[in-house]
């Protein structure tokens, strides 16, 4: 690692370390900015780890992100290229150590702490916390890949958009397919187009739907189903807002944004929900309206 990091460009401040004992723990770091899109996962819990895993942890502050900069020597290795000021090498997890002659405050992996420094720094600390970012990051690539992919569906071809939505077992289990993998199949797609004409035959049997007055006022407990799901955009650049038509048991039918705790749970048309909202007929349709404040909501 050494020699690694020595053959590239010295643009950086050397620190001594040849005599360890100048040097003194001062501090726990985590080489993480809580930007970045697993901290809000596990940023409490990464700190947490590393406080159980030092005895001293009474003692000891934990620096993370700008805390480190703020702190350190300037222009070292770690402050210009983040890695460990002994050898070079990335770390996530280590410490910061204060030389007791000249003040410098250098920033250490934790193998370099405690093979070299003799200090110890739990290595599993490191360890956990990198497989737990690396799980966090790729929960959080997959999310957005299938929110990419749920956006797409309104891009589809008329019925293969109507057959992946229908509320059968079958087309949610194929619709889970494509929202993970991104694929439809030619067979999978022959299936969908099949189970959609069924089910058009059976709708064709069924009475037309009843013209129900939408009930409105504030705070509105609605029970029903969710009939479709659609992505409009927000006000906010780049974002957007998951939006529902719902059927009441009542009969008549609203639309609104779908509340959050819902949308964690990835819904589906057909399934069964309760909230509590405040609703508007619309002026066209008595048995059509929009909600507004959607809370308290609930799959049943
Ligand atoms: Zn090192």
């Amino acid at each position: 690692m050494r020699r690694a990091a020595e053959v590239g460009k010295m643009d950086f401040l050397k620190l001594d370390f040849t005599d360890p004992k100048k040097w003194q723990l001062i501090a726990n770091v985590l080489q993480y900015e809580s930007s970045e899109s697993w901290w809000e996962e596990y940023g409490s819990w990464a700190i947490d780890e590393m406080q159980s895993a030092h005895d001293v942890k009474s003692m000891l502050p934990i620096w993370h992100g700008k805390q480190i900069k703020e702190n350190q020597t300037k222009n070292t290795r770690n402050y210009k290229k983040g890695t460990c000021d002994h050898c070079g090498a990335h770390f996530c997890y280590g410490g910061a150590f204060k030389n007791l002659e000249t003040g410098q405050i250098a920033i250490v992996g934790n193998i370099c702490a405690s093979t070299v420094l003799n200090l110890t720094i739990d290595g599993r600390a490191d360890k956990l916390l990198r497989k737990k970012i690396k799980s966090a990051k790729t929960r959080h690539e997959n999310k957005i890949a299938r929110e990419q992919r749920l956006l797409k569906i309104e891009t589809f071809d008329a019925d293969l958009k109507a057959a992946i939505l229908l509320d059968n077992y079958v087309c949610k289990s194929i619709k889970q397919y494509y929202l993970n993998t991104g694929d439809i199949t030619d067979r999978q797609k022959t299936l969908l187009i099949k189970l959609l004409e069924e089910s058009r035959a059976v709708q064709e049997k069924l009475p037309a739907p009843r013209k129900i007055a939408v009930e409105e006022g504030k705070g509105v407990e609605i029970t029903g189903s969710v009939i479709s799901i659609k992505w409009k955009e927000g006000f906010a650049f780049n974002s957007r807002i998951m939006m529902m038509l719902v059927e009441s048991v009542k009969g008549f039918r609203i639309y609104g944004t779908v509340p959050k705790s819902l949308i964690v749970e990835d819904l589906q048309p057909g399934d069964k929900i309760s909230f509590t909202a405040n609703v508007e007929k619309s002026e066209k349709d008595e048995s059509f309206g929009f909600f507004k404040r959607p809370r308290k909501a609930k799959r049943n």
